[in-house]
């Protein structure tokens, strides 16, 4: 039995809906550097237009110290569905986790 609800946008109270699966996100080590390639799916609101990516497997599919992690993630730059991680030194939010 699946109890899973597809993500919800707080500001306009309606179920986000799906717009692209199996989109990459290249997470950061926090200082510049790709750490991890992930899979994802984006989804989005029809009415204020927010996307979030949910959707992660448990694990990531490459790791840094994977020996192709580079080539992939330069391959994977080239796809116009490849979210890449904003580094920590350039974002303008506090108390992130
Ligand atoms: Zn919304």
């Amino acid at each position: 039995m699946c109890n899973w609800h597809v993500p919800v946008c707080v500001s306009c109270r309606i179920n986000l809906r799906p717009k692209k699966n199996g989109v990459t996100f290249i997470e950061d080590d926090g200082i510049g550097n790709p750490y991890a390639i992930w899979d994802s799916d984006m989804w989005d609101c029809p009415c204020c237009g927010i996307s979030v990516l949910t959707g992660f497997g448990k694990e990531p599919w490459r790791l840094h110290f994977d020996s192709d992690f580079h080539q992939v993630v330069e391959k994977e730059m080239n796809s116009e569905w490849t979210i890449r991680e904003r580094p920590k030194q350039e974002r303008k939010v506090e108390n992130e986790p």
